[in-house]
């Protein structure tokens, strides 16, 4: 392979890790998946992060000199400047120095983003939000997640927290939230709560499905609605009624020009989903911006985070400031 071309990107997973190299367009080159053990610890976790690169780079045959830098993506808040990984409590991690570890151990410089974030980078550069200038990617899964690029760079905010899509309220007072409020958007349209919500609903529902109630999940409910079912419809409208005031009030405040959207709900029937969320949006976002913003499904899916991650070399190349501190001022007199 080609020197100083190819870059690593590791996604760490709740339940899996995944690896990938990809070229200078972004392209998966190849890739491998180990599962994470969050049980066994940080260290544990990072020796077998450092053990997948080495696997990934021997069975691609490519030379550690030959790789240009590493991102890893987490589930969770990190200093981007640092390379530390503030805090993940799906891994149980707080303050870990994940770019001071692996720096030494491959001798290239590593990036280290909130999963989200390296997702719309991803989507920015080389998936569904390309030649966009401000571009949203938000997950629709267990949880509802989302990452933003505002004027061609990550979107971090003054405090590190853009991005908390999934809990914005929604609703007062309405339901708890495991963020510890309460109205949440993830609350009341997340994969958790649609099952949830289902189950409270419809009290015969594992009976119609023909399976344990453990094993009801999103595209259940999104089955028994397309096959006519009118609670589970009922459900579905509430997404679409939950998620649609959330990208309008997003869409509203960042003026972005595309939404992407990933995660199990994404993957249901558009006329479930994305046929009357962008009806909602067309409908009831700003005017100006509600006729021009377009919503659609990630073009990398559950890919976006890792190669997003293998490609925040470039987002802290724009990130770099284009002007010098400005001056104080000098009062007269
Ligand atoms: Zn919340």
């Amino acid at each position: 392979m080609n020197s100083q071309t190819c870059n690593v990107g590791v996604d760490i997973g709740g339940t899996n890790i995944k690896f990938g190299i990809t070229d200078s367009r972004g392209s998966v080159v190849a890739r491998h998946s180990v599962p994470t053990h969050a049980e066994l610890g940080s260290d544990a976790i990072l020796s077998s992060v450092v053990d997948g690169i080495r696997s990934l780079l021997a069975a691609a045959n490519v030379l550690p000199g030959d790789v240009e830098s590493i991102g890893v993506g987490v589930p969770g808040t990190a200093d981007s400047l640092s390379g530390t990984v503030i805090y993940a409590p799906n891994l149980f991690w707080k303050d870990v120095p994940v770019a001071a570890v692996l720096e030494p151990v491959f001798g290239v410089p590593v990036h280290v983003a909130q999963d989200t974030r390296a997702a719309v980078w991803a989507e920015y550069l080389v998936g569904a939000a390309q030649g966009a200038s401000g571009a949203a990617s938000v997950t629709l899964g267990t949880g509802i997640g989302c990452g933003l690029v505002l004027d061609g760079c990550i979107f971090h905010g003054a405090l590190n927290t853009a991005g908390e899509f999934g809990h914005q309220i929604v609703q007062i007072d309405g339901a708890a939230c495991n963020c510890g409020r309460h109205g949440c958007l993830e609350a009341h349209a997340g994969g958790l709560a649609l099952v949830r919500n289902a189950l409270a609903r419809i009290p015969d529902l594992a009976n119609i499905l023909g399976k344990p109630t453990a094993e009801i999940a999103v595209h259940d409910i999104y089955q028994l609605a397309e096959s006519g079912n009118p609670k589970a419809r009922e459900l579905t409208d509430e997404v679409v009624r939950y998620v649609g005031i959330g990208l309008v009030n997003l869409i509203n405040l960042t003026s972005v020009e595309i939404v992407a959207l990933s995660g199990g709900i994404s993957n249901a029937p558009d006329v479930l989903l994305l046929d009357p969320l962008t009806a909602f949006v067309r409908t009831r976002a700003y005017v100006s911006a509600a006729s021009r913003v377009r919503i659609c499904r990630s073009a990398l899916g559950d890919d976006a985070p890792m190669i997003g991650a293998s490609l925040l070399l470039r987002a802290r190349e724009a990130e770099i400031p284009q002007v010098a501190a400005p001056v104080p001022l000098i009062m007269a007199g």
